[in-house]
């Protein structure tokens, strides 16, 4: 589903991304992993064209994504997004929040949109919630009203890049509840995250990354438990 072959990003001569090669199959779940400034959410935003990569290619269903001539919109219509700070629009509703990108960069009739709204909301125990505003909301709501937001449009791919870590550690677990169920929905996924034990539950792949390399990857068992490579053990030994 998406194919990452040998990704550079620099800033300022610094070398954030070092030759990135990753594949993510259909209904995969990937979990990036690694020290602060180790280019997680860099590679992430090189995905959505949120950062142009100075070097490598980056194909979502066989097609290049990284090419110029590409529009970044077309490709963000197909991958959705989740960031740590729960970026709702403050001045619309829950129900507008969510089905503001269908109707408006998708063409989805209002009526249709609503519905599709709706039926997530329910899904994800906010059927009460549609009417509000997101300061009405705790930080847990907010950022399960997020996700739904970015699954809104039927994405191809989600990322997600440290959804929890703004919240209070009583909020995190229903948040974590919710990408759970994505999982079992067979959605394809992307996410940094510290949550160590969250990934080790969800991944099926975990990538460990140092430095702007991807040093290790395997299935959470092996990295978990058998980390092969030193550097993956030293962050695993400081962390757990
Ligand atoms: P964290 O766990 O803290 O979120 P991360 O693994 O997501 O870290 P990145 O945010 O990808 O790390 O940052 C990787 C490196 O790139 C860091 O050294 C950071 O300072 C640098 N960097 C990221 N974005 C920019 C930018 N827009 N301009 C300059 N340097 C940047
Ligand atoms: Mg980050």
């Amino acid at each position: 589903l998406l194919k990452i072959d040998g990704v550079w990003k620099h800033y300022r001569g610094q070398s954030v991304l070092r030759g990135i090669d990753l594949e993510v199959a259909p209904h995969e779940v990937v979990c990036l992993i690694g020290a602060s400034g180790s280019g997680k959410s860099t590679l992430l935003r090189c995905v959505n064209l949120l950062e142009a990569v100075d070097d490598g290619t980056i194909h979502l269903d066989g097609a290049e994504i990284t090419d110029p001539g590409v529009d970044p919109d077309e490709v963000r219509k197909r991958i959705g997004t989740v960031f740590q700070a729960y970026n709702l629009f403050p001045h619309m509703t829950v129900l507008d929040n969510i089905t503001l990108a269908p109707r408006k960069v998708h063409r989805t009739p209002r009526a249709e949109a609503e519905k599709r709204a709706g039926e997530l909301l329910a899904r994800f125990g906010l059927a009460d919630r549609a009417g509000e505003y997101p300061d009405r909301l705790s930080g847990g709501q907010q950022q399960r009203v997020a996700v739904i937001r970015a699954i809104a449009t039927r994405p191809r791919l989600l990322l997600l890049d440290e959804v929890t870590s703004a919240l209070d550690p009583t909020l995190v677990t229903e948040v974590l509840g919710v990408i759970r169920e994505l999982k079992a929905t067979g959605m394809t996924m992307i996410l940094a995250t510290h949550e160590m034990e969250f990934a080790r539950d969800i991944a099926d792949t975990v990538c460990f990354l140092d430095g702007g390399v991807l040093l290790e990857r395997g299935s959470p068992e092996q990295i978990f438990t058998a980390p092969e490579h030193p550097r993956t053990r030293e962050f695993l030994s400081r962390i757990l």
